[in-house]
């Protein structure tokens, strides 16, 4: 069987997988990804957050982005029936970027890869990982693809794998999610009746009832990405049996953009991902550290899968090329604990928005502009600035808040 020799192998090359092997490759660490699939793939998570940027920039992306023109998002609107709350990232408490992107991940990831390749990132598609095994920190896994089979050996495994959640399920990490289970349906379309101006492009979550919430994600390419999240069972409960026409019925729920959309045609038939919230019972083992998808997923509500698929991404590779370089790292300390933080973050207001206590903050008139600019730096992403009182005290704040208003 042929065989290779890494330092580092990452498995995925989705944003978190591409920031990785970035950060190694700058830092001159041998490093090699495998790829399942033949990019440009589909995935979903089109609309990013601020703190990715700093993410991007460290692993020397931001320029090759750029040259693609992507939609600039400077915040985010919702809507209630009549009631608009709008965020915009230049208000927020916490410093950092204040801008980030809407795009099509397809092309946005084929343009991550496209980079690293320039770059001489040995990045190896259409092979995917059948096996582990581990010696130690030591590896050796089985990749398959056309040509055969073969096996890596490995220093160290950086697992980006995403919705394959390659270790989780080889070593049995998976643990429960603490969210209630749900889903989503989502498509794209030509954007054929986007008005003129900001309300043409502006990224929209139009709150249907506590626990629904209907995306429309405008692409700088005519697109727009539409879809719904919902409780599984309400998604159950509306499904006529032909995603199209379940879809179309979900756009007439929007009394805002049911003009605008109905009747267009979708680019590909509707997807669906039911309980898509994943959790795992530990970060890192002997040899390897879990990133992004693969190991947390919480909601897409507050669009935080890529940010922290970037940042466990790169301060994983950091720690990895330390580690490889001869240095003793405590993973618990230095990536789980932090990771951990920023995860439990969100995780607080994921639940107060669908208990209804962060919705009241949004929309209520009578929350003053130190409180929006707080929760603004949140949902930027900036998760790990403990100045901000509404993330040292994500536990407590919103409720606190929530509680005192009439
Ligand atoms: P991925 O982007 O999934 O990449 C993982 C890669 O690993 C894939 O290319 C896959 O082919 C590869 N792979 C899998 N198995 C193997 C294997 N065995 N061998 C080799 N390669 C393998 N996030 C946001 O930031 N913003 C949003 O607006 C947003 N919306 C979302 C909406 C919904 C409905 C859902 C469910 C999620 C949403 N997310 C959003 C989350 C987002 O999809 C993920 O957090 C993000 O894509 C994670 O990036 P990643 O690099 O970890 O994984």
């Amino acid at each position: 069987m042929k065989t290779e020799f890494v330092d580092v192998l990452v498995i995925g090359a989705g944003p978190s997988g591409a920031v990785s092997a970035s950060i190694l490759h700058q830092k001159g660490i041998n490093v090699k990804v495998v790829e399942k699939q033949k990019f440009p793939r589909f995935v979903i998570g089109e609309s990013l957050i601020p703190r990715v940027m700093d993410n991007f920039e460290e692993a020397g992306f931001i320029e090759g982005i750029l040259e693609k023109n992507f939609e600039k998002k400077f915040g985010a609107r919702f809507l209630r029936g009549d009631e608009v709350c709008n965020f915009d990232f230049s208000q927020k408490f916490s410093k950092g970027w204040d801008w980030t992107w809407q795009l099509p991940r397809a092309e946005f990831d084929k343009t991550l890869t496209d980079i690293l390749e320039s770059r001489g990132v040995d990045i190896e598609f259409e092979t995917g990982v059948e096996n582990v095994v581990f010696n130690g920190t030591d590896s050796i896994t089985t990749v398959s693809n056309a040509e055969g089979t073969k096996e890596i050996h490995a220093k160290f495994i950086i697992d980006s794998s995403g919705y394959g959640r390659v270790l989780p399920k080889l070593l049995n990490l998976d643990a429960p999610s603490s969210l209630e289970p749900m889903a989503a349906i989502f498509v794209h379309l030509k954007d054929q009746r986007r008005p003129e101006g900001v309300e043409g492009t502006l990224i929209t979550f139009d709150v249907l009832t506590q626990k629904n919430w209907f995306w429309v994600i405008p692409f700088s390419n005519d697109i727009s990405s539409l879809g719904l999240v919902a409780p599984k069972e309400y998604l159950e409960s509306i499904d006529t049996g032909d995603n199209t026409k379940t879809f179309q019925n979900i756009i007439r729920q929007s009394d805002y953009y049911k003009e605008r959309f109905d009747g267009l045609e979708f680019l590909f038939e509707p997807r669906k991902i039911v309980s898509y919230s994943a959790a795992v019972n530990k970060l890192y083992g002997p040899g390897y550290a879990l990133t992004g998808n693969s190991a947390e997923f919480l909601d897409p509500v507050f669009s935080s899968g890529v940010c922290f698929a970037t940042e466990s991404g790169v301060l994983s590779a950091k720690l990895a090329a330390r580690q490889i370089q001869g240095e003793i790292i405590d993973w618990k300390t230095e990536y789980e604990d932090y990771i951990m933080y920023g995860v439990n973050v969100f995780r607080s207001y994921v639940k107060t928005w669908y208990t209804g206590e962060l919705q009241k903050l949004f929309f209520h008139p009578e929350v003053n502009e130190d409180i929006r600019r707080k929760i603004c730096a949140v949902l930027a992403g900036y998760v790990w600035d403990k100045e901000n009182p509404f993330v040292a005290k994500h536990d407590r704040a919103v409720q606190a808040v929530a509680h005192i208003l009439p």
